[in-house]
Order: structure tokens, then C-alpha cells, then sequence
């Protein structure tokens, strides 16, 4: 989504909000215009705007006053958001692009660079193995749930470098260039670089480093849960019915895994276990 600019009328002058922290001119960043604002029904509503333009999930009205006073300022506390005397613009609201990295870059941009959970999105090499072996499954009555497959190498690249920034393992000035991304990584300060490194940590939900490649970014590889009950009776890729028992679970269960090589879709066999993990080379 894009961002907007927010103005606001307080004590006679025009402000403009914005969360580009390049914005800084002939104004001021703290948080003595929120207490300003407070006393202002358009200005509340301006900064209650742009707390929804910075949390799209959230709903307008229901949010208090105390709570976006609170939010809004720690944002303007740390530089991200400034708030710009502005005479010369009308109250139109110009389409912002956050370029800074952070939440607001995160919530505008992170959609363009999705992760699959789609067979389709497989290489031409390894999909039409697992369309074969999956279709072999379901025949035979189990059931298949494929949680991701195909992950984008963007948003690889995005979750690698914010984990390396966030726990200073790379200057932020370091990050390299990237094709089809636009992402200032470094904001001045390093402290600053580093928090906003670590909301992406965050948002993305990330335990630990994310790799630049593997399987799942080449399309290579599938994460999917296959259980049954009973006994399962499976063709194998030469067409030859399979009997497997327990373990009924296609992680633990290594007579599935010998079903699923014939069609060379190769089960991940480490420890700690990675259960639904299956690749074309068992990587
Ligand atoms: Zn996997």
C-alpha cells in the first residue's frame, strides 16, 4: 500500500506529517506538537491517520487518543516521523512511498515480494515430481497439506540482511545493491539503523537468519504434512502398490520416504528432524 502525507492546521500553520526521515526542513520532530495537537480535533484526526496508514490493520475510530498520542510519539522520539512547517501545500494528500527500512517500509512494501504455497509455483523440474507423487498420495487416500514451496528470493534477501543489521553482523551502509529493491538500510545512525532492522526482524516473524539460497527460493523444494489412516496402499512411480503402516506421519515414516524417491521427490533426512521438508535432491 502507499503511504500518505498528513497536514495539519495547528496555531495557525500547516504541518505536514511524514515518515521519511530525509523530510526535515524548517521545522521540528518531537513530541511537544503532539501535546499541541491534543487540544485539536483535526489535528487528532491527522495523527490518527497516520497511525493508520502506519498499522493497516488497525481501525480508525476505535483507537483512543492516549493511544496514538503514545504511538506517534515514540515514533517521533526516534527520528522516524517528522513534522514539517509547511505554508506552501494545500490541504491535498500527496501518495508516499516509505524508503527507509522499518515497519512502515515493511507494511507498504512486504506483499510484493510473496512466498508460495503453491505447487504450481514449483521449478519446471521439481513440480511435475511432486504433482506425480502428491496425486499418488491423495489417490490413495491420504491427506496432504503443502505449507510453503516456493519462497521468494526478495523477501530471502530482505529477511537475511534485517537479521544482520538488527544484530550488528553488517553495517548498515554494507547491505548490498539489490535489483527490483528500493531500501535505504542506513539511517544516519547506527542505533537507528539497527532498530529499524530489528521491526522487519519482527514483522517477518524470523527465529533465526533467513539463508540467500536454498531449495525452496530455486523452487526446488516443498514443506507439506502427509498423514493417513490404517494402512496406506500407494503406486510408487512404477506403478507398483506400496503397503505403509505407522509411523503415519510422511516426516517419520521411511517406507514413504523410499515411495517418494521413486519419484525422485527426496526427504530431508537430518537431526533435529525438518518433517515436512522434501527436495529434488534431499537437500
Ligand atoms: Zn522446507
Amino acid at each position: 500500500m502507499l503511504h500518505q502525507r498528513v497536514h495539519i492546521r495547528l496555531g495557525g500553520r500547516r504541518w505536514r506529517l511524514s515518515a521519511n526521515p530525509e523530510d526535515r526542513f524548517d521545522g521540528f520532530h518531537d513530541a511537544g506538537l503532539l501535546e499541541l495537537a491534543m487540544g485539536d480535533q483535526t489535528a487528532m484526526e491527522a495523527l490518527r491517520r497516520l497511525h493508520h496508514d502506519h498499522h493497516p490493520g488497525a481501525t480508525m475510530a476505535p483507537i483512543p487518543d492516549d493511544e496514538v498520542i503514545r504511538q506517534v510519539g515514540g515514533l517521533l522520539q526516534t527520528g522516524r516521523i517528522c513534522m514539517i512547517a509547511d505554508g506552501q501545500f494545500d490541504s491535498y494528500v500527496a501518495p508516499f512511498e516509505p524508503r527507509y527500512s522499518g515497519s512502515a517500509w515493511w507494511h507498504a512494501h512486504e506483499g510484493k515480494y510473496p512466498n508460495s504455497t503453491s505447487i504450481d509455483d514449483l521449478s519446471d523440474l521439481f513440480r511435475p515430481r511432486v504433482r506425480a507423487f502428491v496425486d499418488a498420495l491423495e489417490e490413495a487416500g491420504a491427506m496432504v497439506q503443502v505449507e510453503a514451496t516456493r519462497r521468494d528470493k526478495i523477501r530471502a534477501f530482505l529477511m537475511h540482511y534485517a537479521w544482520l543489521v538488527a544484530h550488528g553482523g553488517i553495517l548498515p551502509k554494507k547491505v548490498p545493491k539489490r535489483d527490483g529493491l528500493s531500501i535505504i538500510w542506513d539511517h544516519g545512525n547506527l542505533k537507528a539503523s539497527k532498530k529499524a532492522a530489528m521491526e522487519m526482524v519482527k514483522l517477518f516473524e524470523m527465529a533465526h537468519i533467513a539463508a540467500l539460497s536454498s531449495n525452496h527460493i530455486a523452487g526446488n523444494a516443498i514443506d507439506m504434512s502427509i498423514t493417513w489412516s490404517g494402512t496406506l496402499e500407494v503406486k510408487n512411480a512404477k506403478g507398483k502398490v506400496v503397503k505403509v503402516k505407522a509411523p503415519r506421519n510422511g516426516g517419520k515414516n521411511t517406507t514413504l520416504h523410499a515411495v517418494g524417491a521413486s519419484y525422485k521427490v527426496y526427504k530431508l533426512v537430518k537431526d533435529p528432524p525438518d518433517d515436512p521438508h522434501w527436495s529434488h535432491n534431499g537437500g
